[in-house]
């Protein structure tokens, strides 16, 4: 271990969660740190036009947002770390935070560390990721011009990926495992009225076809049980997302899916450790909820140092 640095507040991640506990922690006079990751910024950095986070009439670029709240924290004094933490230990007070080689102890933790995008969990969609299977499609799009590909998914981000993709692509296919989408009405709706996306209910993908480049997807029927292949060059597997845990599950809380379980407000159940964001939210996870989270958690952190500093 080369350093040891205390921090009242350290916070791990910087999406929209991380960021807005940074603010707030820096105003509040806890001077936090923010060990974000060496991808600053978390999901909206792979998204496009946000259009629902308020104070923006036109949307604003994804990476845009994350940027100037970036800025704003820096401007609120507190310190960023672009690296990833590799350990915690919470076992005993002060906390304690591994960085690599450095240590981090710390008073109170927020943990907004979000959540990653889902797999299929077949061979072949790990053995051609980067040949053609992607999780993003605003990363990868651009290489597929004038080809077809397939999307995996209905929700809101298949949707999303679709339309972003019927601008590039040739043809995009949707194939969704049920007869009705979960996407909201408004993305449904343009996704219905966009004549290059095509849909395919009720079936799973059963296998990506190809050696060292995708170049179809085989697909099953769920209700006739019928097997087909439909030829395409991407496949944009659009399935959700899960939290990112891994780090802390010998410590806190987790529930069956592996999100952080909130005992008391934000509080995990380590006291002094915090949640904010879609590391503990299954429900709503907006870029606006997260936001609003990370300045509960931030809240929530001050008092608990307030508390614990006055009976020292
Ligand atoms: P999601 O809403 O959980 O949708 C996941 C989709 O993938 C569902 O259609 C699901 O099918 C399907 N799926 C899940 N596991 C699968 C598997 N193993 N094989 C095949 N299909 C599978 O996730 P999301 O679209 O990533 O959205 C995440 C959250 O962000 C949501 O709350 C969403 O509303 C929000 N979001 C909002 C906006 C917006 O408001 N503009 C934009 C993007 C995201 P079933 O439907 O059958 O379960």
């Amino acid at each position: 271990m080369t350093t040891s640095s205390h921090t009242p507040v350290l916070i791990i991640g910087s999406g929209p969660a991380g960021l807005t506990a940074a603010i707030y922690a820096a105003r509040a006079g806890y001077t936090p740190t923010v060990v974000g990751g060496y991808e600053f910024g978390g999901q909206l950095m792979l998204t496009t036009r946000v259009e629902n986070f308020p104070g923006f009439p036109d949307g604003i670029m994804g990476p845009e947002l994350m940027t100037a709240m970036r800025q704003q924290v820096e401007n609120a004094g507190a310190k960023l770390v672009d690296r990833n933490v590799s350990k915690v230990d919470f076992s005993s007070r002060p906390f304690r935070i591994y960085v690599e080689d450095e240590e981090y102890v710390a008073d109170a933790v927020i943990i907004a560390t979000g959540a990653s995008a889902k797999w299929l969990g077949l061979e072949s969609e790990k053995r051609l990721q980067g040949r053609g299977v992607s999780s993003c499609a605003v990363c990868d799009g651009s290489f597929f011009k004038d080809q077809d590909v397939v999307v995996v998914g209905g929700g809101d981000v298949a949707m999303e990926d679709s339309l972003y993709l019927s601008k590039i692509a040739k043809s995009v296919t949707v194939v969704h495992r049920r007869d009705k989408l979960r996407a909201s009405h408004i993305l449904q709706q343009r996704a219905f009225t966009q004549p290059k996306i095509r849909f395919v209910w009720n079936a799973v993908v059963e296998e990506i076809l190809g050696e060292k480049k995708v170049e179809g997807v085989k697909v099953k029927d769920v209700k006739t049980g019928q097997v087909s292949v439909i030829r395409c060059s991407g496949v944009f597997v659009s399935i959700g997302h899960q939290p990112n845990t891994e780090l802390f599950k010998n410590y806190i809380q987790l529930d069956e899916k592996g999100y952080a379980v909130a005992k008391e407000r934000t509080m995990s159940s380590v006291e002094g450790v915090f949640l904010a964001g879609d590391v503990a939210d299954h429900v709503y996870r907006q870029a606006v909820t997260a936001a609003g989270s990370g300045c509960m958690a931030a809240l929530d952190a001050v008092r608990y140092l307030e508390v614990t500093r006055g009976h020292q």
